[in-house]
């Protein structure tokens, strides 16, 4: 089912929900106080959901990428998953990370034509293993890893619920007889990944938090600004495989102004150039051989 189709059932389903209700309700003093919340809704980091219902809306997420492996056909290597949790676990030690209780696990998803990773709420994160292999060094990769950690921190998922949503859910709330309800919108959400599309606002957000939580990590084991390594380097190549870069274009806007955006951070911060340890390449080189001889194997040239 796309966005769309679920919006429109559940709109329905607040039509239905609104007509046994409506006159018993003053509506205009109702309106007031939609309209005012309306407004709140709008403005960015407010979130009607709590961090239960992240949890189970990533569950139901969860659940259903395992039960598809057509399209997520997981890849089966626990010493290369091994090593990609490690980087996530240290990225979720740094004091940046606010949502230290949820469940950041880290899957590779075996589909060497796909250059993306996506999170899911409450920290399921997936990488592609096309990814792995269209990038060189560790930094790049624990700064995808920290943008993808930041959309499951900052709850980004259901805070874009809740400005499709939210006046809806403070409308029936206010009425107070439908206390399950915001179980009954993560029921019906629950099932559809669109819900995962992110705007440029989130990007930046996502961009500017993997540059924190890289940034406050103990000793920078890791270059900040890594997810810059990555964006350049597939704004660079986009134009030459657009299939490759489909999804990632799609799901996380790339621009120019995400990369100036960085690149600002690090000058001012002062953290210089990249160091080899930071990009430990031979290090990254071995775990990505791994891919080699297996059908994850790609013919990108980088
Ligand atoms: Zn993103």
């Amino acid at each position: 089912m796309n966005r769309e189709g679920g919006k429109e059932k559940l709109n329905m389903k607040f039509k239905a929900y609104f007509s046994k209700y409506k006159q018993h309700v003053m509506l205009g003093a109702l309106m007031t106080l939609v309209t005012t919340i309306a407004i709140s809704c709008a403005s960015s980091g407010f979130n009607l959901f709590s961090k239960s219902d992240d949890v189970q809306l990533g569950q139901q997420m969860a659940q259903q990428i395992a039960a598809d492996p057509a399209h997520y056909p997981i890849l089966n290597n626990p010493t290369l998953t091994a090593y990609l949790q490690s980087i996530e676990d240290r990225i979720v030690s740094s004091p940046n990370v606010q949502n230290k209780d949820f469940h950041y696990r880290v899957q590779i998803i075996n589909d060497p034509k796909t250059i993306n990773a996506f999170t899911i709420p409450a920290g399921g994160i997936y990488v592609y293993t096309g990814l792995l292999n269209f990038i060189n060094d560790e930094s790049a990769l624990a700064g995808v890893l920290a943008h993808e950690t930041t959309h499951a921190d900052h709850r980004h998922a259901t805070r874009n619920l809740t400005q499709a949503y939210g006046l809806q859910m403070i409308t029936a709330l206010a009425l107070g007889n439908n206390p399950g309800l915001i179980a009954q919108i993560v029921g019906a959400l629950g099932s559809q990944l669109t819900v995962l599309k992110f705007s440029r606002d989130d990007e930046r957000e996502a961009d500017q938090g993997s540059f924190d939580d890289l940034n406050q990590l103990p000793g920078r084991p890791w270059w900040p600004g890594g997810v810059n390594l990555f964006l350049q380097k597939s704004l660079a190549a986009q134009p030459n495989q657009p299939g490759a870069f489909q999804q990632l274009f799609l799901t996380h806007p790339v621009d120019q102004q995400r990369i100036d955006a960085i690149n600002s951070d690090i000058k001012s911060s002062g953290i210089g150039n990249p160091t080899a340890a930071q990009l430990n390449v031979g290090n990254y080189a071995r775990y990505k051989s791994m891919l080699t001889g297996s059908a994850a194997t790609a013919p990108y040239g980088h």
